[in-house]
């Protein structure tokens, strides 16, 4: 940790940068524990309250994007009994003054905690119309991808992760003709063993994804309607809108522009605790204990502890057995990606039903669950599996 910090007061308000799930929750599981304590909340955005999965599931669930946000930031206000500010950038960060600056005002706090996400990953594509490739990472641009998709039929979707998945399979179930392009030869590759991706990709193509494994992007290209991507081994194919979902890179520039430690995001100890004394970081601009994990389910476990620490009882971040879900129709996915190295085994691909598989890992030494994927109906298993590997963790 740096040196502490000068001016410690109790009357100055905790403050929270961002209004995703990470800040809210923060502040909801705060409000629970103090309903009192001075709480300022301040976002760049509209401050709007929304499940961000469902941006890659709403066309199958025919919501319109004006449906998705289920409070406003007036209802948030009211609801957390805290001074939210909308529309407001944090310029810089003073730790030594405990100070940020937003639009040019300076804003003092007791304690500060950074919930600022995560900006798109750009991939360095050439042509004219790479400036135009979407990336969907919040309700304004979803708004804007929902606008562009009613004058289209061809969606291209650049990287076959978690986020390019669904929205592949939400778009080719609504209608679209979809493409989803990939250097890996297996969708889900940081996620599923090889031969589980290979029952995936069957799946999504069988649901009318047409998938272009193996090859990455070269180019996009404007053309008289819709653009033309050239692969970088020559070929290429023509869609009416490009959609880049590559993976996302912790905003940390607040923090590193103020000298606190920054790994792959903005690095914690388990209380949550930045290198800067009072600073605390959460979410998908954290790297809590050296980890990154921009999911739903970790933020939820470290809002809880981080509030509680804020309240003045200093809470360790505890992780159990955390899934990720995949929600794509065509085969649901259900992993827990393992922490050290094992030997991942197929117990079952019966291919009956269609596209269920069974995947587990296990330990070098001692033969433990130490992550596992199932696809289709073989994720009735999670339950059990997650039980199974329980009072492993940690040990
Ligand atoms: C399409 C999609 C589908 C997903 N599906 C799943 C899923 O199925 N399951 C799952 O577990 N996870 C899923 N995720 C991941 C999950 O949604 C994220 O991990 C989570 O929403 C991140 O929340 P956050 O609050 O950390 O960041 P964000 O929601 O990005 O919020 C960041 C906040 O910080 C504010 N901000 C940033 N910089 C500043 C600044 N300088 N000044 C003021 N305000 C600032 C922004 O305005 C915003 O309010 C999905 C993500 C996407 C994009």
């Amino acid at each position: 940790m740096t040196a502490a910090a000068k001016h410690v007061d109790d009357r100055e308000p905790i403050v929270i940068v961002g209004t995703g799930i990470a800040g809210y929750t923060v502040a909801r599981e705060l409000r629970k524990l103090d309903g009192e304590a001075p709480l300022v909340l301040v976002t760049q955005d509209d401050g709007s309250f929304y499940s961000k999965p469902m941006l890659s599931n709403a066309l199958a669930m025919k919501k319109h994007p004006s449906a998705l946000a289920t409070f406003d930031a007036a209802q948030m206000r009211a609801q957390l009994n805290a001074d939210i500010r909308v529309h407001r950038r944090v310029e810089r960060l003073s730790p030594n003054e405990r100070e940020i600056v937003v639009n040019g005002e300076p804003l003092r706090y007791r304690k500060l905690v950074l919930a600022t996400g995560a900006d798109p990953r750009r991939l360095r594509i050439e042509g004219s119309g790479a400036g135009d490739i979407l990336s969907i990472n919040d309700l304004g641009g979803y708004a804007t991808f929902r606008q562009a998709l009613e004058r289209c039929q061809a969606v291209a979707i650049l990287g076959a992760g978690l986020i390019g998945c669904e929205f592949a399979n939400d778009l080719s179930a609504a209608g679209y003709a979809v493409s989803l392009i990939d250097p890996a030869s297996t969708p889900l590759a940081r996620l599923l063993p090889e031969a589980l991706g290979t029952v995936f990709a069957n799946a999504l193509d069988a649901s009318g994804v047409r998938l272009h494994l193996a090859r990455s992007a070269a180019s996009v290209d404007r053309l008289q309607a819709g653009y033309r991507l050239t692969f970088a081994d020559g070929g290429h194919l023509d869609a009416d809108l490009v959609v880049s979902a590559v993976g996302l890179v912790p905003r940390t520039a607040l923090a590193a522009q103020a000298g606190l430690a920054i790994g792959q995001g903005v690095c914690t100890d388990a209380w949550c605790r930045t290198s800067a004394a009072d600073i605390y970081a959460l979410g998908d601009c954290a790297e809590i204990e050296g980890k990154v994990q921009p999911y739903v389910l970790p933020i939820m476990h470290a809002a809880r502890a981080l509030a509680r620490t804020l309240h003045g009882e200093p809470t360790r971040v505890a992780f159990p057995v955390m899934p990720v879900t995949v929600k794509t129709p065509a085969t649901p996915a259900v992993v827990v990606s393992p922490e050290r190295a094992g030997e991942w085994r197929i117990e079952d691909m019966t291919g009956a039903p269609p596209h269920a598989a069974r995947a587990i890992c296990r330990h070098a030494e001692d033969e433990r669950t130490i992550g596992f994927a199932l696809l289709g109906a073989a994720i009735e298993g999670k339950a059990a599996l997650i039980q199974a590997m329980t009072p492993a963790r940690g040990q």
